[in-house]
């Protein structure tokens, strides 16, 4: 009998009136995430009714072992899809001991800025591109010397030897749907064993709140298949498609009538925040996106910023759609797929909507 087999029995039995609550949190890379339970005796409704706890941040990159509490503070809530029932999936951000947000919480700031700009009704939507691989770090299902065939049979591919992984896909998408999650497709990708899927359209910062807590479900849905994920940007370099995080924006003004005008002035900013731009969008301040934005394999160059309608080869994307229309939203391609959704909205929202620094 499989070991999830015989995990069930365990999981029918009753809780006697207690809730397991999963506090999970970005630890101190800004990209890996951590988590553990606590057991609460009642149904939390909102992330509020949840005690602020604390971990020890010396194990993870957020402290020193001298002065080691880290605090979680709740601040969204899902319901949980491996423990299902009452239990919870708690988001949190970090803060020191002297209550200053830890390096890796860049929600706090995030937070600040969406609430400057909510007039503008700032929508986000985020196309989390990730690769699968097995527990040796080689991509899952290539074969175990050479390569598979090229790239062109990959994309939206079905059928054996075309997609590998699609019931951690599936698998996912369900979960996330479960929880609470607004999850709105997914597809395979260019590169055999990569993924995408998309969430929002989201408000503000429910964009980052539903992309981590997605990416966490992600890593535990793969982890019960024994299989690994990874965001990088750039998994297996050569002739291989990198892995990004497209994200979609619009503000009330560029989605009604007339809004492509107010798209154009979004990118006229854009242009002349490139820079800026680039260091939010991995963790290592553009050291990782590199390796992707290269100018080939559906990139732009990272040194040089571009924009066009249907170009998949341009740092931003109108979509033939929204040109036709005269209004809807614009798509920025650099973002790496390990890019946090906090500093990447928050960065999007401060150029576009003029917000200083
Ligand atoms: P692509 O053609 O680049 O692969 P996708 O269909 O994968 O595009 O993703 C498009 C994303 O844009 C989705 O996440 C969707 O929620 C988001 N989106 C749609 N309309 C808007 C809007 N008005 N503002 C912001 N995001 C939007
Ligand atoms: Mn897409
Ligand atoms: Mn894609
Ligand atoms: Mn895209």
């Amino acid at each position: 009998m499989a070991d999830s087999q015989k995990l069930e029995k365990y999981l029918e039995l009753d809780q006697g009136g207690n809730v397991q609550v999963m506090y999970v949190w970005i630890d101190g890379t800004g990209e890996n995430l951590r988590c553990k339970t606590k057991t609460m005796n009642f149904e939390p409704k909102r992330p509020e009714d949840c005690p602020i706890w604390n971990f020890d941040g010396s194990s993870t990159g957020q402290a020193s072992g001298k002065n080691s509490d880290v605090y979680l503070h709740p601040v969204a809530l899902f319901a949980d899809p491996f423990r299902r029932g009452p239990n919870k999936l708690l988001l949190c951000e970090t803060y020191d001991f002297d209550k200053k947000p830890t390096e890796s919480n860049c929600r706090k700031s995030c937070k600040e800025v969406m609430e400057k700009v909510k007039d503008a009704h700032p929508w986000f939507g985020i196309e989390q591109e990730y690769t699968l691989l097995d527990t040796s770090n080689h991509p899952y299902g290539w074969p175990e010397s050479g390569y598979p065939a090229p790239q062109g049979p990959y994309y939206c591919g079905v059928g054996a030897g075309k997609v590998m992984g699609r019931n951690i896909v599936e698998a996912h998408y369900r979960a996330c749907m479960y929880a609470g999650i607004k999850i709105a497709g997914s597809n395979a990708e260019v590169m055999p064993s990569q993924w995408e899927y998309q969430v929002g359209p989201c408000e503000g910062i429910e964009m980052g709140d539903h992309l981590w807590m997605s990416r966490y479900i992600l890593l535990r849905v793969a982890e019960e298949f024994g299989i690994c994920v990874t965001f990088d940007p750039k998994p297996i370099p050569g002739d291989w498609n990198g892995a990004g995080a497209h994200t979609n924006f619009s503000t009330i003004s560029m989605r009604e009538k007339g809004g492509l005008t107010h798209i154009y002035k979004a990118i006229e900013k854009l242009s002349k925040m490139h820079d800026l731009h680039i260091k939010s969008y991995d963790p290592k301040d553009g050291l990782d996106n590199k390796r992707r934005l290269t100018g080939r394999h559906e990139t732009a160059d990272i040194n040089t910023f571009s924009s066009g309608v249907a170009n998949r080869g341009a740092s931003v994307r109108i979509p033939r759609q929204c040109a036709e229309d005269g209004h809807g939203y614009l798509e920025d391609r650099r973002p790496a797929a390990n890019a946090d959704p906090y500093k990447v909205t928050e960065r999007v929202a401060r150029t576009v909507c003029d917000v200083s620094n």
